[in-house]
């Protein structure tokens, strides 16, 4: 098959989260599976200063489209300096950039203009809300092209909660009929959601997880689409994310201080040792070191992690974090670690290695999210063998499964309920066992046997590209 997979964010060119791993590295399983595999994204600021030099391949209406090989893929930019020579992605701490409707209308069109170029395509595979509006351009506007027809198009939503909601004004300005601006098109209490058009337009649908398929079709997690999912049940599966385990694995890691493999944990010590000092806390080996990596946004329950600080450091555990986002929480948690120097630790920036050397050097990885349709650390963590604490939800209940000292199976810590007190019980435990070394040891033998290669997660893709 020949897949071009869309995505507004790729590892390694451009990332803010799970979608840039999963674009990074689904389209390179299917092209080792022997597929044909191309991506395509904008040509951001942050791809030309990381001194990625892709070539001028096509001038296109409005934007050139520049072209790199990565490993077997074929690699599109699509370049529009007014829109994406930007120092963020999407938006600042302060908010998202004003003209998101018309910089991923853009890109959206972009991309539909480029497809004749890219090859003899039999799928496309949008993903989340930047690249939403595609199925409907296609479906509506180019009824009469064979080769845009034939195409089977996939919808994967990475987070219901993202949706793309922008004012009336910009149908007309994305050229969107003013007759789909009802609640049974693109109309979502009084303004336009380019979500809507991903999943009423697409062949099919997809999320990152079973656990997550099911939940966002109920109003607790549909946010506000739950209805318009159900009409299309039948379209919707969930497929587990993998873990790109060149990039994610101890024993090859290039920013860890001492790589390490499940046979022998050792240098996973010297790990914990470094991390420590990049934060200033002392090494102790008999205490837990619990880290976290994320978005620092409601979804990830770190307002929880806030409130329990004092009590979880009461268990005797340090804590690390390294999170980037709205001004809240960044402000939060800069103040928790001067009220608690020396126990804990927070970078608020977005560090590629340091997030490699928190996952190798902490014993312990939480996860309190509110949400979470896949989740990629508690993955990460299971190769490192750092320890997951999660909520038990979407993703993450579907992959961490609950310790049990007694038949020593188990691969983490859960908890049910989005608060303080559920939190610290599940850490409780986690420092409990920890402290006794043959519980913790089959417990990090138990993670280290999970296995979340791609290769299996894209042959169900395959699969279900077939269907
Ligand atoms: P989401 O996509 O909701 O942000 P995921 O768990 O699916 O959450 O994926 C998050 C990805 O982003 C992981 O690869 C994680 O290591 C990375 N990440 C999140 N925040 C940071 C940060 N501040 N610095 C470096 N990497 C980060």
């Amino acid at each position: 098959m020949n897949v071009l997979f869309v995505s507004s964010e790729v590892f390694p060119f451009a990332k803010t989260g799970g979608l840039a791993d999963v674009a990074g590295a689904l389209p390179d399983a299917l092209a080792k599976n022997g597929h044909t595999s191309s991506i395509i994204l904008p040509f951001y600021k942050c791809v030309k200063d990381a001194g990625f030099s892709p070539e001028l391949f096509k001038k296109l209406k409005g934007f050139n489209l520049y072209f790199l090989k990565h490993n077997g893929v074929s690699v599109y930019f699509v370049e529009n300096d007014k829109y994406y020579n930007r120092d963020e992605l999407y938006g600042t701490p302060q908010g998202d950039y004003p003209d998101n409707a018309l910089r991923f209308g853009f890109f959206a069109k972009a991309v539909v203009a480029s497809i004749p170029h890219i090859g003899d395509l039999d799928i496309l595979h949008c993903n989340d809300w930047q690249s939403a509006l595609i199925p409907l351009y296609i479906r509506l506007f180019h009824k009469k092209d064979a080769a845009l027809n034939k195409l089977k198009i996939i919808f994967t939503i990475h987070n219901m909660a993202y949706q793309g909601l922008f004012g009336r004004e910009f149908m007309a300005r994305l050229s969107l009929p003013g007759k789909l601006f009802t609640p049974n098109g693109l109309e979502f209490w009084g303004r336009l959601n380019f979500m809507k058009a991903g999943i009423i337009y697409s062949d099919a649908i997809t999320t990152v997880s079973k656990g997550y398929a099911s939940e966002i079709l109920t109003e607790e997690f549909g946010c506000g689409l739950d209805g318009l999912l159900r009409t299309r049940e039948k379209d919707l599966h969930g497929i587990v994310n993998g873990v790109d385990y060149s990039v994610w694995n101890p024993a090859t890691d290039k920013f860890i201080a001492k790589q390490y493999s499940g046979k022998n944990l050792e240098g996973k010590e010297e790990c914990k040792k470094d991390v420590l000092k990049e934060f200033g806390i002392k090494y102790d080996k008999d205490q837990p070191l619990i880290g976290m990596i994320t978005r620092l946004a409601e979804q990830k329950g770190i307002d929880i992690v806030a409130d329990a600080m004092k009590e979880m450091l009461a268990l005797g555990a340090d804590f690390v974090l390294l999170g980037f986002g709205d001004e809240k929480y960044n402000s939060i948690f800069r103040s928790l670690a001067k009220e608690h120097k020396g126990h804990v630790g927070a970078k608020i920036d977005f560090d590629n290695a340091l997030a490699h050397k928190i996952e190798a050097g902490s014993d312990m990885f939480l996860m309190p999210s509110r949400y979470e349709p896949c989740g990629l650390n508690q993955l990460y963590s299971f190769k490192y063998a750092t320890v997951p604490v999660v909520r038990a939800v979407g993703g993450l209940d579907d992959t961490v499964e609950n310790f049990d000292p007694i038949t020593k199976k188990g691969t983490g810590f859960k908890f049910k309920d989005a608060n303080r007190e559920s939190l610290l019980a599940a850490v409780k435990n986690a420092v409990t066992i920890f402290k006794d070394k043959t519980l913790w040891n089959a417990l990090q033998q138990n993670c280290l046997s999970q296995d979340y290669s791609w290769s299996s997660s894209a042959k169900k893709y395959e699969e279900f590209y077939n269907l």
